[in-house]
């Protein structure tokens, strides 16, 4: 299992050493903001690329998602996702990143007859058209839950699409906090498509981004369902504040992981 952390180049270029020792894995945050994928995308990457340059570990990147819409009713907008995505697609090709985490467009507030069925269709019909360009840069997009109240329709899309270059992210915050629900229901929906994990605490109300054990999360109960169906890749932890929490995270992380 690869276990990292999300960053940024300020953040790592902070302790560059201690988030190279520290995690096998990182995920470089940075391509989030639009400016990012414009005019500082290839400073950010020839940075990156100086920095990192004696990491062994795994690189993903975080993708984009601010106003973006994938199933938006206008194709214009949707078209802005594309492009968007494309701009981050290359800087993670250019980083030799193996996954690229995209956001759910699922709105929980949108309660019309059929909402669910569009989703789904228009969610499919987009990753049909832009998988193939993942395909090409052996990058695995991976879809997180947001506002999603289970796996379903994210599953349904990945099992639409059937590329073994779309699987799921499981982000346990949200999953507790946006969604109200079973972290383990999550994990045995998913099945084999589960390829990363967005690991931070909450106390059911809030996305606080808390370290292991702070929050309201029955990890142990987690843990032991990761154990059971052998899951072997991604873990990123993704908590606020700096080093002193994510080492007090790591520690928890190693109980948590001893225990199963
Ligand atoms: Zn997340």
């Amino acid at each position: 299992m690869k276990i990292g952390t999300g960053i940024y180049l300020e953040k790592l270029n902070q302790n560059p050493d201690f988030y190279q020792e520290a995690y096998t894995c990182l995920e470089l945050q940075d391509f989030v903001m639009p400016n990012n994928l414009d005019e500082n995308r290839d400073s950010l990457i020839d940075q990156y690329t100086t920095v990192l340059k004696n990491y062994k570990g795994l690189l993903t990147i975080h993708g984009p998602y601010i106003d973006l819409h994938p199933t938006s009713f206008d194709p214009l907008v949707r078209d802005v996702c594309v492009q968007r995505y494309r701009q981050a697609l290359g800087a993670a090709k250019a980083l030799n990143a193996k996954f690229m985490v995209v956001h759910s467009n699922y709105e929980n507030i949108t309660h019309y007859a059929g909402y669910e069925t569009y989703f789904l269709q228009e969610s499919i019909s987009f990753w049909k058209n832009l998988i193939k360009e993942f395909e090409a840069s052996k990058v695995t997009a991976v879809i997180e839950n947001i506002h999603n109240k289970n796996a379903h329709l994210i599953r349904s899309i990945i099992d639409a699409v059937d590329s073994p270059y779309l699987a799921a992210c499981l982000d346990t915050g949200h999953a507790h906090a946006l969604g109200k629900s079973q972290l383990i229901t999550w994990v045995e929906s998913y099945g084999q498509h589960l390829q990363y994990i967005h690991l931070h605490d909450n106390n059911g109300e809030q996305d606080q981004h808390l370290p292991l054990g702070e929050g309201t999360i029955d990890f142990q109960v987690f843990f032991a369902k990761l154990k059971e169906i052998q899951y072997d890749s991604v873990m990123i932890c993704e908590i606020f504040g700096e080093i002193e929490s994510q080492q007090k995270n790591l520690k928890q992380l190693e109980i948590l992981m001893k225990q199963q």
